[in-house]
């Protein structure tokens, strides 16, 4: 009988696997004891070992480049931390939480911006006392309109352990929107049951889903059916995914991503940038280039195919929108701004009254 797939996690397991060659074992044995490994069947059978540049490997499996840490990295990239007034809550803007139930990942990204605090080495779970006292935060905070189910990827919780958070959360009147943030469906699409998509749905509020993908090989066909069982559930998705050099940086590679996205039914939603978290350089771009590579897909692809590109800034400011900006009014005195179009042209466009 043919032995199940497992994912991988030790570095000697990667090696037998045929992901690395064996004279990295070492190398690689210092970066697993920093930082998590998994890679699960979905993303092994999706590597190409043959392609030394292969973009599911860049994504999964550990290199000794990630133990070089630039000055300008953090372990806390996006300031969680400043905005945490209670274990497992983050609470940077006014009318919505993050809310981590769970610290691990069905697969490690070699990018995470939360690298330091997902993992086997930390605890799995909030423990029953911590979140009670999340969610007693949130029943407090009557501004709080959404909760975001991140870690951690929310959809490696059990069917039953995931019901009755929703249940809980549901419960509390002000909550009107539950969103979760998740690899799953792509990295681990198995996992996505009819029992574990019933649990997602709660009476009289909205769930989404967003699902992280960041190259168009992970929307397999197994991929896609899981989409399409929270979709046809009732529950709309859509997608964020991180621009990462030498898996994405391309606008074809790019735009045929929004396009397998937009065919699963899953809106594009957020192009992030590589966030500075720690021993991540080798697969950050820069910022021109995303944003020369956001007016590529202004310029070819479908409206439905354009993520909002955005920077998460340092230190916990928040989240914002980077470009590219289509109006100028630089060294105008005429009373009108510069519209460019999708293919480079240039118009001048009245600026309008000025509001109150
Ligand atoms: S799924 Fe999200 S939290 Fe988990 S390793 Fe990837 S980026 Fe980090």
């Amino acid at each position: 009988m043919n032995e199940r797939p497992k994912t991988l996690h030790r570095p000697v397991d990667l090696i037998d696997a045929g992901l690395v060659p064996p004279e990295q074992l070492a190398a690689l044995g210092d970066v697993a004891a920093r930082y998590a490994v998994a890679i699960t069947p979905a993303m092994t059978e999706l590597i190409d070992t043959n392609d030394a540049a292969d973009p599911i490997a860049r994504q999964f499996v550990p290199g000794a480049a990630e133990l070089d840490r630039h000055a300008e990295e953090s372990d806390d990239p996006i300031g969680d931390d400043a905005h945490s007034p209670i274990e497992g809550i983050v609470h940077r803007y006014p009318d919505r939480v993050l809310l981590k139930p769970v610290h691990v990942c069905a697969a490690y990204c070699r990018f995470c911006f939360r690298r330091e605090r997902v993992g086997p080495g930390v605890a799995s779970t909030l423990s029953d006392a911590a979140l009670d006292a999340a969610l007693g935060y949130i029943a407090a905070h009557r501004e709080i309109w959404e909760v975001i189910l991140t870690g951690g990827d929310p959809l490696v919780l059990s069917a039953r352990r995931l019901k009755a958070l929703v249940e809980r959360l549901a419960a509390i009147d002000h909550v009107a929107v539950i969103r979760v943030h998740t690899r799953v469906p792509c990295v681990a699409p198995e996992r996505i049951t009819r029992a574990l998509v019933r649990a997602l749905k709660a009476n009289g509020k909205a769930t989404y889903v967003v699902l992280h993908a960041n190259h168009p090989r992970e929307l397999t066909a197994a991929a896609c059916a899981a989409c399409a069982r929270i979709i046809d559930a009732g529950i709309p998705m859509l997608s964020q995914t991180v621009l990462l050099r030498g898996v994405n940086d391309d606008a074809e590679t790019l735009g045929a991503l929004m396009r397998a996205l937009v065919e699963s039914r899953v809106k594009p939603y957020y192009l992030h940038h590589g966030d500075l978290a720690p021993g991540t350089a080798h697969l950050r771009t820069g910022i021109h280039a995303g944003r020369d590579l956001m007016r590529a897909l202004r310029g070819r692809y479908s409206g439905l195919c354009q993520p909002t590109y955005v920077l998460d800034i340092p230190g916990g400011a928040g989240k914002v929108p980077i470009g590219p900006s289509y109006v100028s009014s630089a060294g105008r005195e005429d009373g009108r701004c510069e519209v460019e179009d999708p293919a480079g042209g240039r118009h001048a466009y009245p600026v309008g009254v000025k509001s109150a």
